[in-house]
């Protein structure tokens, strides 16, 4: 797959050419078929591997083919997809680099993460966003004061998986996937990244993905 072949729309294709990226990395051409199509995952790949791409540029060409581009975006708009990683650094980048993609569509990335004033963060999330990206705790935290609805929720990433064991986010992860409104397994594409496969990422991933996952290495 080259990134003329990731049936990319027009303002996308345009993002990615002008971000420099001109081949894809293996994680991006092997992973970003699969997610188009669907299908849930469970990648090992590095931090370095491109691997922010590869479930980014599938899920907002989706989001966009599905109109959330266009009319049926409004201030009302409840999260489509809902990406989480174990750090403010990393959420960060994966949320700068969803603006980047995702500059002049009218799909709506929203930050939230620890350390920054809850209100701020609750008006601009109130504000209306298609991607959510956050820190488990703060994702949380607003889901509990029923600040976010998840009944549209259709993509759920996790990144850095491996991480988020070793910081000891399971429980907090776990409660999230699990929280009311959430939409089971069934109804939503689960993709889970991590650098690294041990049994408890392995539980998880039989957990949260459906039975027939894909296993990219
Ligand atoms: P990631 O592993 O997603 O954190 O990406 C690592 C770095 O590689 C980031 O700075 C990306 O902007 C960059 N990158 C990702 N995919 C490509 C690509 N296909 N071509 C060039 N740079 C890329």
């Amino acid at each position: 797959m080259t990134f003329a072949e990731a049936g990319l729309c027009e303002s996308l294709s345009r993002n990615v050419t002008k971000s420099g990226y001109t081949k894809p990395t293996p994680v991006q051409k092997h992973g970003i078929p699969i997610i188009s199509a669907g299908r849930d995952l469970m990648a090992c790949a590095q931090t370095g591997s491109g691997k922010t791409a590869a479930f980014l540029l599938p899920i907002l060409q989706q989001l966009m083919n599905d109109g959330a581009a266009a009319s049926k975006f409004s201030e009302l708009q409840e999260p489509e997809a809902i990406i989480v990683a174990p750090t403010r650094e990393l959420i960060n980048q994966i949320y700068l680099e969803a603006r980047k993609f995702a500059h002049g569509t009218c799909v709506r990335p929203v930050v939230v993460y620890g350390g920054t004033n809850t209100g701020y963060t609750i008006r601009e999330v109130l504000k209306g966003c298609n991607v959510l990206c956050g820190t488990p705790g703060r994702l949380l935290d607003i889901i509990g004061r029923g600040k976010v609805g998840l009944s549209k929720v259709r993509y759920l990433v996790l990144d850095e998986a491996d991480r988020m064991l070793d910081m000891g986010f399971e429980p907090d992860v776990r409660r999230l996937v699990g929280s009311p409104g959430m939409p089971p397994k069934e109804q939503r594409q689960t993709l889970m990244f991590s650098a690294t496969y041990p049994e408890d990422i392995q539980r998880l991933a039989a957990d949260f993905l459906k039975v027939d996952y894909l296993f990219l290495a």
